[in-house]
């Protein structure tokens, strides 16, 4: 039995140190908080007993929990972010405990008349009578992705404490600045050792995912000509206008607001505009690779088709990829997801599998020679002052990573 106050103090001991991440600094970490938790993170490691505990000039953790089978069995690993969302603000984290959850509004704050409330975030509905964690109203949680963390390090802990629970190589990953999409780019594949891996970084009991968006962004530079506007005839050109024919020339429905499971779009999240200038900044996303370069070439066609009726280089049109979908990576190595998934149903959670509209730090990884699909960490309503996680879901991911580790073992003992 995992102990559920044990789970609560080792949560609560993560969430109250702030460690906000900065998408304007240049530094790894993005913020020297952020070392606060990594090198408390060190020690509890070692103190659990995990081998090989390092942590580099970047804050990356990487440990080992060394085999305890005589055969082979392929190195796992298991991987989530300590930074919290720069979207809210993670400090002085106050979290609430409230046992056996009543199905009733929750009031997080009452100076300020906050109240989580199940008519609007229906979900709370599933965890009558659990006991959930929540914020005090005025701070996000940060169980994204200090669930995660808890997860991994209890699921080690366990295992330690159980040797009667046979597994191979286990490798522990915690990164920085998740948030701001850089968790993965100073990860050392090489040195972690796994063969693959696991995000624990999704949401409600049961979500395993191995697909992802392709992912791209694009700015759109539309050049005008100022003329006092008494003598423009035939001479000011106006780049606001140019700017709104790119807008409405793009298919309106295929957008964020008018989109579901597979279907991909163009969002327009930001425009300046004056008459010399104006810029449009999108990001495109597709789960399909052919849809989505089809996606990228719909919007330079248009720009070049302005640019021929305007007779001159009016539009300028920037184009870079972000990130990938990971399941051409973990299709050729289905087995992973698999276990997952086998590992869920002996612990009777139903396996939630669906593609993930965004992406997250394991579709870098899977591109790095990582293969790594994301499983639920517990938490929701991410990055804000309704983010809440119940402590049993926190426990079924503990749960779901050591059948995980148990799993492969029994996998490759013949
Ligand atoms: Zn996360």
């Amino acid at each position: 039995m995992i102990d559920k106050q044990h789970i609560i103090d080792r949560f609560v001991s993560y969430v109250t140190i702030d460690t906000e991440s900065d998408p304007k600094s240049n530094t790894t970490p993005s913020t020297e908080k952020q070392w606060d938790l990594a090198n408390k993170l060190v020690e509890e490691l070692k103190a659990i007993g995990l081998s090989d505990v390092t942590i580099d000039e970047n804050a990356y953790i990487m440990a080992t929990l060394p085999s305890n089978v005589d055969h082979k069995v392929p190195a796992i690993g298991f991987v989530s972010h300590f930074d919290t969302s720069p979207d809210f603000t993670g400090a002085n984290v106050n979290p609430k405990i409230i046992p056996n959850y009543d199905g009733n509004d929750i009031l997080l704050n009452k100076e300020e008349g906050i109240v989580l409330s199940p008519d609007y975030f229906e979900d709370l509905k599933l965890y009558i009578g659990q006991t959930l964690i929540t914020t005090d109203g005025t701070t996000l949680l940060g169980a994204d992705d200090k669930a995660g963390i808890c997860e991994i390090v209890s699921a080690m802990e366990y295992l330690i404490q159980h040797p009667e629970i046979k597994h191979g190589d286990i490798k522990v990953g915690f990164t920085p600045d998740e948030e701001i999409g850089r968790g993965a780019h100073k990860f050392d594949v090489e040195k972690f050792g796994a063969e693959w891996a696991y995000t624990m970084d999704g949401s409600q009991v049961g979500e395993l995912e191995y697909e992802n968006f392709n992912a791209a962004g694009a700015v759109v530079t539309v050049k005008g000509k100022i003329v006092h506007p008494g003598y423009a005839k035939g001479k000011l050109v106006n780049s606001m206008y140019i700017a709104t024919e790119f807008i409405n020339s793009l298919p309106r429905l295929e957008t964020p607001e008018h989109t579901e499971g597979y279907q991909g779009f163009f969002h327009l999240h930001n425009m300046k505009g004056a008459v010399e200038k104006t810029t449009l900044e999108y990001i495109i996303r597709d789960h399909d690779k052919s849809h989505f370069e089809a996606r990228k070439e719909v919007m330079l066609k248009l720009a070049e088709e302005l640019n021929t009726q305007y007779e001159k280089e009016v539009i300028n049109i920037d184009i870079k990829d972000q990130y990938f979908n990971m399941k051409e990576k973990v299709e050729p190595v289905m087995h992973i997801v698999d276990i997952a998934e086998e590992a869920m149903k002996q612990l009777d959670i139903e396996p939630i599998i669906k593609p993930i509209r965004g992406g997250t730090d394991g579709s870098q990884l899977s591109y790095m020679g990582l293969p790594c699909p994301n499983i639920f960490a517990g938490g929701h309503n991410f990055h804000g002052r309704y983010e809440y996680v119940p402590v049993e879901s926190i426990i079924k991911a503990t749960q779901v990573i050591c059948k995980i580790a148990e799993l492969t073992a029994e996998k490759y003992s013949n």
